[in-house]
């Protein structure tokens, strides 16, 4: 049947909904005014730092990674910076990043003065192990897979071979707070994992990032460079590691505790977005003209994403505008009318090798022996994945109604392709 020819799925307007500032309640408005009730919006400023908001922050998440430093930082592209500096990479080193990700990811490896070198995705549409194992050079010190869209990285294998060459492993989990790999937390894994509190991701401040680990160098090399003056403020974690200079990436109070307050939701969101994305699942997965997107632990999903592939990008488009007149928004994750910032071919500083000074970059400076190169076509199987990919954002406040709308959307699209 053609669209047009008959009623859509949806009459109604849909129902949208963003999983963070949706929470916005009387506890966020509690903790918040207590900041301003207290006068103390920074950190570091007198009374005991153990009540500070960015200290009990840390502590929450000291507890659901079980790592045994938590670092508070103002956005998640600071926390991979601090984790990067801190792990003591830099100048001269290659760091592996896959070709989907926030474009953040491959920033803040310039940033530390590495050089990022761009790895295929899979089906996952994370980070391919074998496309990692394949880019390492002599000069690789370490590796970021990325959690994406909530879903965990193949984190056995990548943690298979990061040890098998002796790399360090900083995970990113901007995307997948709360999200876990066969029973274990997402940045739990690696030397360090950095979660991000923006608006956009699970839980939000506004702005505001968090760094955890294991390792007591890189927690103290975290401090120093998130602060300039951090040899100051905290003499026992500063003593413990010569200062070097920093910036200033600390977090505010305020928003600290608006970040400890939808923090505490994160649980309770996940179990609801699991119920509907497993809804869904169950009512499409039959369907032999679409294809889920690997799940490596379904466990694990924070489930915010439903992915489906088509065998071809053309069939993608036209499911996706089919899927759209049936009143579902979706989009189709390349080729959607825009230069995706999560794409690694449309990260232009990368692709041309561009940085802040003209005559002193990470690819051209003097500790640097390696030869990277990019291209828009480098990665030919990631984008093959996205331009075949549907995605479905999903939402807590999904109701019974809105999955069988979307499950029926689906089924209507599919036996008209
Ligand atoms: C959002 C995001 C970041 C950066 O977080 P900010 O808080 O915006 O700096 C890094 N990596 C990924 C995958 C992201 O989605």
């Amino acid at each position: 049947m053609i669209n047009g020819e008959h009623t859509p799925v949806r009459t109604k307007p849909w129902n949208f909904g963003l999983h963070s500032t949706e929470e916005f309640g009387e506890l966020e408005k509690e903790l918040v005014l207590g900041v301003i009730d207290k006068k103390r919006v920074f950190r570091y400023s007198g009374g005991d730092r153990a009540q500070s908001e960015a200290y009990r922050l840390e502590e929450l998440y000291r507890s659901r990674t079980g790592a045994n430093h938590a670092l508070a930082l103002n956005a998640g592209t600071s926390a991979l910076v601090t984790a990067l500096i801190g792990a003591g990479i830099g100048p001269g080193d290659e760091v592996i990043v896959p070709a989907y990700t926030y474009i953040a990811t491959a920033a803040a490896v310039l940033i530390a003065r590495a050089v990022p070198v761009i790895v295929e995705i899979d089906d996952s549409l994370t980070l391919d192990p074998k496309a990692f194992e394949a880019a390492i050079t002599p000069y690789t010190k370490a590796v970021i897979p990325v959690h994406m869209r909530g879903v965990p990285c193949r984190m056995d294998e990548i943690m298979t071979i990061a040890n098998k060459h002796g790399l360090i492993v900083i995970e990113d989990v901007a995307q997948a707070n709360g999200g876990s790999y066969k029973g274990k937390p997402l940045g739990s894994f690696g030397r360090a994992g950095c979660f991000s509190f923006q608006q956009y991701k699970l839980v939000t401040a506004g702005e505001g990032g968090m760094l955890v680990t294991n390792d007591d160098t890189v927690y103290a090399r975290a401090n120093i460079y998130h602060d300039s003056a951090f040899v100051y403020w905290d003499q026992n974690v500063a003593n413990s590691h010569p200062p070097f200079p920093g910036e200033n990436y600390r977090l505010s109070e305020i928003n600290a505790a608006l970040a400890l307050a939808q923090s505490q939701r994160i649980d309770e969101l996940i179990v609801k977005l699991q119920q509907i994305k497993q809804t869904i699942t169950a009512g499409i997965e039959d369907l032999s003209q679409i294809r889920l997107q690997t799940i490596p632990d379904s466990e694990g999903d924070v489930s915010y994403s439903l992915v489906f592939y088509l065998p071809t990008a053309e069939q993608a488009q036209a499911f996706s505008a089919r899927l759209a007149k049936e009143g579902i928004p979706n989009g189709t994750i390349n080729n959607n009318g825009f230069a995706d910032r999560h794409i690694y071919k449309n990260w232009s500083y990368v692709m041309e090798k561009r940085g802040a000074s003209e005559h002193d970059t990470p690819w051209n400076c003097q500790s640097y022996k390696g030869n990277v190169s990019y291209s828009p076509d480098m990665c030919p199987k990631s984008l093959d994945w996205l331009n075949r990919a549907i995605g479905i954002g999903l939402h807590q406040r999904m109701t019974e109604e809105d999955c069988q709308d979307v499950i029926q959307a689906i089924r209507v699209t599919a036996a008209s392709m």
